[in-house]
């Protein structure tokens, strides 16, 4: 497959795209763009942002087409030797996982706008990029040359943003075999010292815990915004970071995002995108695929993010325990944990997982998942006497499911968990993973057990502590965000803890 990109004009935001195909096979060859893309469990629609689509042979002549299905193009080939679809698509989402185009650069994830052949997913890609030499490409692709780059097949393409710019800020690090690089575009002066320091401290301990990395080069791709934002998404060989305001990157509350960020995108290029669920492997990008095991993927590395910062010393312990504060609060906060199970949310992301939804429905794989690995952590520590943790059931699943390109289920997860505490954890994976009991008991039993213990107090807002509403003010206005619903005896509040955080 061969890829044509370019932007005559930046300012409409709207990249050319044009993909030729050899050999076509058969009167009629489809072109599908995905629905969704991976790290975030949701239809994403990107077919939506195609203005103009047309299909040719290879000496430009119109090649007759028509749409099977929402993101699903059907040509009629003919006799041609090759086809070439022209398309555009409109990359105007600033974010870690969008498509940007404006005359400082080009960013695009794949994932968005390339177009594939269903059953020719196996080939080889090659994208060329028409763009003025001053540009400099951030990517894990391999480099063919300074604006061309190849990969192995559709799935390595999909799974490798790129970053074309003239002021992209570079550095590289090693750690052990493996390269690090750290691309930042956009208006910032990182503190490079601190910032290699503190990245390779984190990735040595994550590779020190998993015994050795997916990959022999990673890319932390970093978006700067000028507003304050703050987004992570994951890749094998890379991650994007899209964070704000710039001027503040260095400050400690933005940094301490960033670290944070940075160092859970890291963790999953094991926990997610080696170590997968039996239901994601490969991905379908036609449609949903649904697994309950968010708690795996995204809630073991949400606790793992930040435990991997602090055994580092990156984070102080101090700094740990407020982000285990801020999930316990966002838990205690979220009446939906009586309704929906950490389990059935994970499923049910592909349909309102994104959003806050309607009151109290569901939990969260981040949060609730947090909590679970972090209970599952200790419980398997004290069943052992000591002798297995949750390291060992992801150095397990690494190596006997990730590196062997199996996909692992609910029940391998659950039988690892087993064998490593020495005994039946089913009632608690019953209770809590797929079940809407109170964690309050068992968290200040297992927070006890690690020396801890869970002390709750009164909200200092009227609102909350006597009526049980939450309000923020927007605008002038005092508005009315949450009410907490009558269940007598089975919650309770606090009042911290009032943060967006948004990786995948
Ligand atoms: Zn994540």
């Amino acid at each position: 497959m061969r890829y044509k990109i370019s932007a005559p004009h930046p300012v409409n935001h709207l990249i050319e795209i044009e993909m030729t195909v050899e050999n076509p096979s058969g009167a009629e060859m489809s072109f599908q763009l995905p629905s969704w893309r991976p790290g975030r469990y949701e239809l994403g629609n990107f077919a939506r942002n195609v203005q103009r689509w047309n299909a040719f042979d290879e000496k430009g002549m119109p090649l007759p087409f028509r749409k099977t299905g929402k993101d699903l193009w059907q040509v009629n080939v003919n006799d041609a030797s090759a086809v070439v679809i022209r398309y555009n698509y409109f990359a105007a989402q600033l974010d870690a996982g969008g498509c940007w185009l404006d005359e400082n650069q080009l960013y695009i994830n794949p994932v968005h706008c390339m177009l594939y052949v269903p059953e020719r997913m196996h080939e080889a890609c090659e994208v060329s990029f028409d763009l003025p030499m001053s540009y400099k490409l951030a990517t894990s692709m391999e480099k063919l040359s300074d604006h061309v780059l190849k990969a192995q097949d559709y799935h390595e393409l999909v799974d490798s943003p790129v970053i074309a710019s003239p002021t992209l800020q570079h550095k590289a690090f090693t750690s052990g075999s493996t390269i690090f690089n750290i691309w930042f575009q956009g208006d910032c002066k990182p503190d490079w010292n601190r910032v290699v320091e503190d990245f390779k401290k984190f990735s040595e301990e994550q590779i020190r815990t998993m015994v050795d990395f997916p990959v022999n080069e990673y890319h932390f791709l970093i978006q700067i915004l000028p507003f304050r934002f703050y987004h992570g998404v994951e890749h094998l060989k890379s991650t994007v970071l899209a964070l704000g305001p710039g001027s503040n990157l260095m400050e400690p509350a933005l940094y301490i995002d960033f670290i944070g960020v940075a160092s859970h995108e890291l963790f999953h290029s094991w926990n997610i995108k080696t170590i997968r669920p039996a239901e994601m492997l490969p991905y379908d990008y036609t449609r949903e695929n649904y697994s309950r095991l968010g708690f795996v993927y995204e809630g073991v590395t949400t606790y793992y993010g930040d435990l991997f910062l602090v055994r580092s010393g990156v984070y102080s312990v101090d700094q740990f325990f407020m982000e285990i504060n801020a999930r316990l609060q966002k838990h205690f906060d979220n009446y939906g944990r009586f309704n929906l199970s950490v389990a059935d949310s994970s499923f049910d992301t592909w349909l309102d997982g994104y959003g806050p939804g309607i009151p109290n429905r569901k939990t969260s794989i981040y949060d609730e998942g947090c909590l679970i690995a972090l209970m599952t952590d200790i419980l398997i520590r004290t069943k052992s006497k000591g002798q297995a943790s949750l390291d060992e059931v992801m150095r397990t699943l690494y190596r006997d499911f990730g590196k062997r390109k199996i996909g692992y289920t609910e029940s391998d997860y659950l039988s690892i968990v087993e064998k490593l505490s020495g005994e039946s954890m089913a009632d608690f994976f019953m209770d809590y993973v797929y079940g809407t009991e109170d964690y309050e008991p068992l968290l200040s039993e297992s927070l006890s057990l690690a020396g801890c213990q869970l002390v709750k107090r009164s909200s200092t807002f009227d609102s909350e502590k006597y009526f049980g509403f939450k309000t923020i003010l927007s605008e002038g206005k005092t508005i009315v965000k949450q009410v907490a619903p009558r269940i007598t005896g089975r919650y309770s509040r606090t009042g911290q803890g009032r943060r967006n955080y948004q990786c995948e």
